[in-house]
């Protein structure tokens, strides 16, 4: 069975790099677990609010240049958090990038804080 970017999701992607985009259009066609992407691009004053408001760490957020974005699982009709459903969807995305050749890094595999929905580019390559 394969999955398919819903409107929303391919909403979300507009502003995001054409690389990243890339990968999460193929990534849905390999993972195991549907997601849904519901955030991509950020204005400056959104990513302050979410900071104000915890949810956010830094004035520095890739998403803020379009190199992140954030995928939520779908499941049975709705968005789940349940963490478990998250490496899944890593894993394709992985996979997915390396055969691109697009170096992608999982805010789940953050020392600390992880990020379960959160992908970003590579800070090194895509500076
Ligand atoms: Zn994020």
């Amino acid at each position: 069975m394969s999955f398919r970017l819903s409107k929303r999701s391919l909403q979300s992607l507009s502003g995001v790099h054409p690389d990243l985009v890339r990968v999460i259009q193929l990534a849905i066609q390999r993972t195991p677990v549907d997601f849904m992407v519901i955030e991509g691009l950020r204005s400056p004053q959104r990513q302050a609010a979410l900071v104000k408001a915890g949810a956010s760490r830094t004035q520095n957020s890739r998403h803020l240049s379009g190199h992140a974005v954030d995928l939520a699982a779908w499941v049975d009709g709705q968005i789940r958090w349940d963490w478990p459903l998250y490496p899944r969807i890593a894993e394709a995305v992985k996979a997915t990038a390396h055969e691109l050749s697009v170096p992608v890094v999982w805010g789940g595999d953050w020392p600390s804080l992880r990020d379960g929905p959160h992908f970003e580019l590579c800070r090194k390559i895509y500076p």
